[in-house]
């Protein structure tokens, strides 16, 4: 049953529409167990009536013919229970409502199975006998397992159809797709799918008629891309720091070596023309790859296949582009890399979408870095029929509205406008301090993670820096970084900043944020070897970052050292000790150091029972409710499929990040917040009702936070923090905060 359940599934989730899906699916359920008819209906929201869409042993006539109403008949009954409905006689049943043109009098069992994803009932699969008895254990064990199997794979092609559906003019207002935040703000503007024209899967094979001459061309494509991406990186210079534009060079090495070339010309010497040759190598080496299941090899692919892209775009020349990207651009593949960014001039683009991708990702992390929104993880794109549709990309939301209506478009035209408005009168509170009108003073500091961000960081107002993310320099790399690679950075942005506070957080990696050169494999990364736990694994590897820490402090002593993913004291003990051995070489390297200030992040909830303990050892807590929301409520924050059960302003968040201010402040240890909480108005102010000491936001938020600091008194804060810490669920707490910020008029 296994296996039958198993090739059913791969080849049904293989078809290429919903219709093909659903006829495949009764076509060979009914060939591999003994029914007499089985049929699929699907639940048409618009019209709220189930519709019979596929079925083997019914009158073909009545397929998409046979509509019900929600709650009619036997399919409207297994609907309603969310459950199996097994007779061994339909027709006796007092829901049973006989449809004609079926010609379904003939069978008497019926076992009706939900079809439920999302918790969302999707349609009814149906298995019909004419024997009048019901169907066994065994039989309803496997149609309910193929059912909830199936009932994802249904989901997604009707997510397709429904994107199809938009984009073929029937538009339904305010229909969106729903994606994951990839950089805040909203865009609005013109698709430019990444190279329409290279599509290397549809290349068919053809006899070269000249191999010398595809040789040739082959190289040339290759010399080309090349020529692209050096002049990609020098464009990029001014705008991205060096160890991003490392990528570039990664992309030239994979270019370069030997089994993508040499296997391409073997192929072409064989007869095939060269994008054939080139359509094989970059197939087989993916293929390769992907079944490798290596996080660092799955990196690997995607870079192959963007190379894979652009030297076909090359080969292609007589189709080939001087490309013009609209005004407005809204950059949209499966996969947007580095190189595909920097092909677009910046003044033109506007916004980022991908199939692909987390909030972490490489282009999430740059999209912010620019300033420009991005939605990830839309899974449900049909890419081939995008290019130059109108679009808008709402990166607060993690959505984006395909052809919007017009009252649409003119809704999010107000948000944008409002949006430029506010941060223009925002930014008259630059130079104010962020204290509450009854003179409660809390600091704002800005995270960031680029030197890009130094820039805005120091015009945004902003104290000091709360969090500077140093894995972020680490990701975009070949290699790990030397002591004499990380000094400078960290010297730079100390030094930039100084007197204010900097605090570096030591390296973060693990979970998904894995070190392209590092590969690690486990089969539960968000619990496994991330943060502290890996750089104490690798003491090598602290001890130098460590030393390139305590350096770029010299003379400046504005350093404040984090440790991430603190689980235990004995983590803190062994860190301390290595930051101490740090500083003592090189003071007997007789090198010019100063001690920091050291703190840990309260990220994981055993740290929260462990503040006491804790703030024997350190000097401050950044609290990290990024992490420690996905901890608490055991929901993985990059995940789309539970991205709805993520929330910061869970009242069991609220309590624990409260006990954990409580602790510090009774051993006189000050407490920051630096998850996005910190970065939300709703959440700064219920941390400021807790008596935060300072918060460290994204450059984006930051004027809007200090706007609720500046209106809201701490006892106002208190009263509203303790009215969401009685309530039961964080739909409350947000309705609670949002009715205060808009009666204080932020909307
Ligand atoms: C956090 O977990 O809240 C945090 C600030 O760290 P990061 O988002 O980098 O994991
Ligand atoms: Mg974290």
């Amino acid at each position: 049953m296994l296996v039958t359940l198993r090739r059913l599934v791969q080849e049904i989730s293989a078809a290429a529409s919903l219709d093909e899906a659903l006829a495949l699916l009764v076509q060979r359920v009914k060939a591999a167990i003994p029914v007499d008819a089985c049929s699929v209906y699907l639940l048409d929201v618009t019209s709220d009536r189930y519709v019979l869409m596929a079925a083997e042993g019914l009158n073909p006539a009545s397929i998409g013919q046979v509509r019900l109403s929600r709650h009619e008949g036997l399919i409207g009954l297994v609907g309603e229970r969310q459950e199996p409905v097994n007779l061994k006689n339909a027709a006796a049943h007092p829901r049973y409502g006989y449809s004609p043109a079926t010609g379904e009098e003939r069978y008497h069992a019926f076992l009706g199975v939900p079809l439920i994803s999302y918790r969302r009932v999707l349609g009814v699969l149906v298995a019909q006998r004419q024997a009048p008895c019901p169907f066994d254990n065994e039989a309803v064990a496997f149609f309910v397992t193929l059912a909830a199997q199936l009932a994802k794979v249904i989901y997604n092609a009707m997510a397709l159809g429904d994107v199809s559906r938009l984009l073929s003019g029937e538009v339904r207002e305010n229909a969106f797709i729903q994606g994951i935040q990839g950089a805040p703000g909203v865009a609005i503007g013109t698709i430019a799918l990444l190279d329409p024209l290279a599509g290397l899967e549809s290349i068919p094979d053809r006899q070269a008629q000249d191999p010398a001459a595809e040789e040739a061309a082959f190289r040339a494509a290759v010399a080309t891309v090349h020529e692209e991406l050096r002049a990609s990186s020098e464009r990029m210079a001014a705008v991205l720091p060096n160890e991003t534009r490392a990528l570039f060079d990664i992309y030239a090495m994979l270019l370069d070596s030997d089994s993508l070339m040499a296997g391409t010309l073997q192929r072409i010497r064989d007869g095939n023309w060269a994008p054939g040759a080139w359509r094989d190598t970059i197939a087989g080496h993916a293929r390769m790859f992907e079944q490798m299941e290596d996080p660092y090899l799955c990196t690997r692919v995607e870079d192959i296949r963007a190379i894979g892209e652009r030297v076909l775009i090359r080969l292609q020349a007589e189709a080939e582009i001087s490309r013009q990207y609209p005004e407005r651009c809204i950059l949209v593949g499966d996969t947007v890399s580095i190189t595909d960014i920097a092909a677009v001039p910046l003044e033109r683009l506007a916004g980022i979408v991908c199939r692909r991708g987390s909030a972490l990702s490489h282009t999430a992390v740059l999209a912010r870095a620019l300033g420009i929104p991005a939605v990830v993880s839309l899974t449900a794109l049909p890419l081939r029929r995008l290019d130059g549709v109108e679009v808008v990309v709402d990166g607060d939301h993690g959505r984006i509205y395909l052809r919007p209506a017009r009252t649409m478009l003119a809704a999010f035209q107000q948000r944008v406008r409002a949006a430029a408005a506010l941060s223009a009168q925002l930014s008259t509170l630059r130079d104010l301090p962020a204290e509450t009108p009854d003179g409660v003073r809390v600091s704002l500091y800005a995270s960031i993670g680029l030197i890009t961000e130094f820039t805005p960081a120091l015009n945004s107002g902003a104290e000091g820096v709360g969090l500077y993310r140093t894995e972020f320099s680490f990701l975009m790399r070949d290699s790990f970084p030397v002591e004499d690679e990380q000094y400078p950075l960290y010297r730079q942005v100390l030094e930039s900043f100084a007197p204010r506070p900097v605090t570096l957080r030591t390296l973060d990696v693990g979970g998904d944020k894995i070190l392209p050169y590092f590969p690690v494999q486990e089969d539960n990364p968000f619990l496994g070897c991330r943060g502290i736990r890996f750089t104490l694994d690798h003491p090598e590897i602290f001890l130098t970052q460590l030393r390139a820490m305590l350096r770029a402090n010299a003379g400046l002593n504005n350093l404040h050292v984090l440790f991430p993913m603190i689980s235990r004291v004995g983590e803190v003990d062994e860190a301390l000790g290595l930051l101490a051995r740090a500083y003592r070489e090189l003071m007997e390297d007789g090198q010019v150091a100063a001690k920091p200030r050291v703190g840990v992040m309260i990220e994981v909830p055993s740290a929260v029972y462990l503040v006491a303990a804790l703030a024997k050892r350190v000097d401050f807590f950044s609290v990290g409710t990024n992490d420690l929301t996905q901890y608490l409520l055991a929901v993985d924050r990059n995940n789309a499929e539970v991205a709805s059960l993520y929330d910061s302003l869970h009242p069991a968040v609220l309590s624990a990040v409260r006990q954990v201010i409580d602790g510090a402040h009774q051993q006189g240890k000050p407490v920051s917040g630096c998850g996005e909480m910190a970065s939300d108005p709703a959440g700064a102010l219920l941390l400021l009702g807790m008596g935060i000491d300072a918060l460290s936001v994204s450059l984006a938020s930051l004027p809007r936070v200090k706007w609720a600091i500046r209106r809201f008194t701490q006892q106002q804060a208190r009263t509203l923090l303790e009215e969401a810490l009685g309530m039961e669920d964080e739909g409350a707490v947000h309705d609670l905060l949002n009715g205060a910020l808009a009666a204080a008029g932020l909307g």
